[in-house]
């Protein structure tokens, strides 16, 4: 009989808010992360969303993305990553279906959905998180939110615009329960 194990890779996004909501974005291009379920579309791993913002060629009409000498697909690392310690981002494992092109670091494939509870690293280095306002190194106490990002603050940064790590941390595991039918934990804790 024949068995198909779906694939495993790892991978990391920012977190962003939008709409009122803490989301995965992609790092590199931005585009959202919007459900359980994302499906590759060329070009170059735009997901299969709404996104009318960007149009660009189908470099392979009718082929399923990713295609073999294409670079579209959703990326995933065979090992975890760590994040930049810039900014908040989020690392997951995700299973991979569909089609699936292994390279010697990772995959890119058709489709992927998380299958287990997020990590959330709150821009930092090793041990507690920093103020990342420069040249401010101060400790943390909680997460500002701006428009389009998340920002790890100390309490003269963070002030009026800032949520503790707690609420922050249950905030975004309630979001990410709905959203992507996973959980999310802080890194740090
Ligand atoms: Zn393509
Ligand atoms: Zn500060």
């Amino acid at each position: 009989m024949l068995t198909i194990d779906p694939f495993v890779g790892h991978r990391i996004w920012r977190l962003v808010p939008s709409g009122g909501e803490p989301i995965l974005a992609s790092a590199t291009s931005g585009d959202p992360w919007l459900g359980p379920e994302a499906e590759a579309a060329c070009f170059a791993g735009v997901l299969l969303q709404p996104l009318e913002r960007r149009i660009v060629p189908d470099r392979h009409p009718g082929e399923a993305s990713p295609a073999l000498d294409c670079t579209c697909g959703l990326y995933a690392a065979k090992s975890p990553t760590s994040p930049p310690h810039r900014r908040v981002w989020a690392a997951g494992r995700l299973e991979l279906w569909g089609r699936v092109i292994e390279g010697t670091k990772g995959f890119r494939a058709q489709r992927a959905r998380l299958i287990d509870d997020v990590e959330i690293f709150l821009g930092m280095g090793p041990g507690s998180p920093r103020c990342t306002s420069p040249p401010c190194r101060e400790l943390a106490t909680g997460v500002w939110i701006g428009s389009t990002s998340f920002l790890s603050r100390c309490d003269r940064h963070g002030r009026n615009r800032s949520i503790g790590f707690d609420d922050f941390e249950a905030w975004v595991r309630s979001s990410f329960r709905k959203r992507y039918g996973v959980g999310a934990d802080l890194a740090s804790r």
